[in-house]
């Protein structure tokens, strides 16, 4: 580790990439040339860069089409990225398809009006990270039917699932077992009280697993459930 930001310079011709990699050096980055859009991808994976520049005319794909698989890698909407074109007709797209890319640079270029562009825009990128979001205690992702627990995925059957989402809707809030019946339950499934009590007895052991001293669903004796409306932070 050179604490150095790592830039990606994606650029198949050599005799550019080497201008590029040696003024980017030569201003206090820690350049790294992939020839080919395959390399990018698979040095983007192994370690996230500060920044990266794209040549549109790549041998095995187009820069605009790597910009998209980067960005859509985990955290890839979080890196700069630079084209770097020799066409005006390629700047026309960078620019009107606003694909969200943070500058351009046309070639032939200067290499320290490049290293600058660079710095400006990492400077940029910086004031603009937003903070740091705390983790939420419970995730229930509605789609997908996964819940996340502080950070654990639950092994949870259908209406534990139900259960918990339905309580996590309103944090604090207390269901009834016969709403939670109604709403978890199929019209027609042959269900009583002590079914709801029982589904959450063993959701309850599932969320006890993950964190034994966090009481996560009250019961409100002869009323029902409620999910804890302050989860603490961590465990
Ligand atoms: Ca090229």
């Amino acid at each position: 580790m050179t604490g150095k930001p790592r830039i990606l310079v994606v650029e198949d011709e050599s005799p550019i990439a080497d201008t590029l990699v040696y003024a980017l050096a030569q201003a206090g980055f820690q350049p790294e040339w992939c020839a080919t859009a395959a390399q990018a991808l698979q040095a983007f994976r192994r370690e996230r860069p500060a920044l990266a520049i794209l040549d549109v005319g790549l041998p095995d794909r187009n820069g605009f089409d790597l910009f998209r698989d980067l960005h859509d890698l985990p955290g890839g909407a979080e890196v700069p990225m630079l084209f770097l074109t020799a066409r005006s007709d390629e700047i026309d797209r960078v620019v009107g398809l606003e694909l969200g890319a943070d500058d351009y640079v046309a070639k032939p270029f200067s290499p320290r009006e490049l290293a600058a562009r660079v710095r400006a825009i990492l400077r940029r990128s910086a004031r603009a990270a937003p903070a740091p979001v705390p983790p939420t205690p419970l995730e229930v992702d509605g789609e997908r039917h996964r819940v996340r627990y502080y950070g654990t995925l639950l092994d949870l059957s259908r209406y534990e699932f139900g259960l918990l989402r339905e309580l996590a809707s309103r944090p604090g809030r207390v269901f009834s077992r016969d709403e939670l019946l109604a709403r978890v339950w199929d019209a027609d499934s042959e269900s009583f009280d002590r079914t709801v009590d029982a589904h959450v007895k063993t959701l309850r052991a599932k969320l006890k697993a993950v964190a034994p001293e966090v009481e996560a669903i009250r019961t409100l004796r002869g009323t029902g459930y409620a999910l804890q409306e302050d989860l603490p932070p961590r465990p």
